[in-house]
């Protein structure tokens, strides 16, 4: 057995518990077996520090996070095309959206710079980065070159 038929674990936006999901059926529409919530909803998902750790660090999808802030024009410039390119890459990637000021934790464990800053976790462990405001496509790309 490869490891890409193993069950990825998939951590439910409204009640955080964590879901078994075969990788087959990640695109079928899984719901959350606590809760029974819709797991994907083709949008970013608003974290905070502990819904950033159930996604990220418990959960075994891939996630790309949006680090930004409100004051931040290319940040909100950039929302629609991070909105359009979590349509495009879930239900592989989980997409995230961390304001800096809310979780200044959160940013300073991962050394956020300047913003708008796109991470790329798989596993747990940061694959990519990139900083500065991008279309969806380059979103996209980015995304899956990462992975
Ligand atoms: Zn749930």
């Amino acid at each position: 057995m490869s490891l890409s038929d193993d069950p990825i674990l998939v951590a439910c936006p409204a009640c955080g518990g964590l879901n078994r999901v075969p990788t087959d059926r990640l695109g079928a529409g899984p719901t959350c077996g606590k809760c029974k919530a819709s797991l994907f909803a083709g949008k970013p998902l608003e974290a905070d520090t502990a819904a950033f750790d159930r996604h990220v660090l418990k959960a075994t999808l891939p996630v790309l996070v949006d680090f930004w802030a409100e004051w931040c024009g290319p940040c909100k410039a950039m929302a629609p095309a991070f909105a359009q390119a979590a349509r495009e890459l879930e239900p592989q990637v989980r997409l995230l959206k961390v304001e800096t000021d809310r979780e200044p934790e959160l940013a300073r464990r991962y050394g956020i710079q300047s913003i708008p800053t796109m991470i790329l976790f798989a596993g747990g462990r940061e694959i990519a980065r990139q900083s500065g405001a991008m279309p969806a496509r380059a979103i996209v790309d980015f995304a899956r070159r990462g992975l």
